[in-house]
């Protein structure tokens, strides 16, 4: 058997559409290096919480957090099948996750400095292939030659469900209506902030999966991923 060349492969779509599970289960099947990119900008945003960034009115100091980038230093930790995100050494990945940092993350995200600092980080990251990242804009900015683009969808009620579901397995004392109010209001930011909005690359695969199970979703990845690596 020849060795394939490593690929790149760049899952982008909506919030909650089960994106970072199918991302995950193909790295391992692979052996590829997965990375959330999702989890570095829930990392500022946590740091810019916690360093009083944010007033009570949810107003974001922009030039304070802009200052402050050379600051934050963001890693992952990888032990066996899980992954923890790292912020200035501290593993976060737990608070990363809670709501409040969901209603946060999307103003933060369209700070153009804060773009550029991540996608230059996450661009290091996949300089020699071999790596599944999802995202928003993986397959559109920061691997616009990724062999393997999929755009993921799904309704916004499965998907504001879904977290629903994942947040109060946790403990999380929340809502159905805030989460779905939080997917929504999400998705309208990513979507037309002037910075690499929320879109779907040209070349990528449109795939739906409001009515997938996730070993289908898995399968349907993997065959995408088989097909490019044999170069069809
Ligand atoms: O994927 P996840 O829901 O954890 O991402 C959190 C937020 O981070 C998104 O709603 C979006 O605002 C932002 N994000 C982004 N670009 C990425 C990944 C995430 O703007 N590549």
């Amino acid at each position: 058997m020849t060795m394939k060349r490593p690929i790149t492969v760049a899952l982008d779509g909506y919030s909650s559409t089960g994106k970072s599970t199918m991302a995950r289960q193909l790295a391992k099947v692979t052996g590829y290096r997965y990375v959330d990119s999702g989890a570095m900008y829930r990392a500022v945003t946590l740091y810019a919480m916690r360093n009083g960034m944010i007033a009570a009115d949810d107003t974001l100091d922009i030039p304070a957090l802009v200052a402050a980038l050379p600051m934050i230093s963001i890693d992952f930790e990888v032990n066996g099948d899980r992954q923890s995100t790292l912020l200035n050494g501290e593993n976060v990945e737990r608070e990363i996750r809670t709501l409040e940092v969901s209603a946060h993350v999307s103003p933060v995200a369209a700070v153009p400095q804060v773009r550029h600092a991540l996608v230059a980080m996450q661009q290091a990251m996949g300089r020699d292939g071999g790596i599944v990242m999802d995202g928003r804009d993986i397959g559109t900015t920061v691997f616009p030659h990724a062999e393997l683009k999929v755009f993921v969808t799904a309704s916004a009620e499965t998907r504001a469900r879904r977290r629903f579901d994942e947040l109060k397995a946790k403990g999380e004392d929340i809502n159905y209506d805030d989460v779905l109010a939080n997917v929504v209001s999400r998705d309208h930011i990513d979507e037309t902030r002037a910075e690499s909005p929320l879109r779907k690359a040209d070349d990528a695969v449109l795939l739906d999966n409001s009515e997938l199970t996730v070993d289908e979703q898995n399968k349907i990845l993997l065959d995408l991923f088989n097909s490019r690596i044999n170069g069809d």
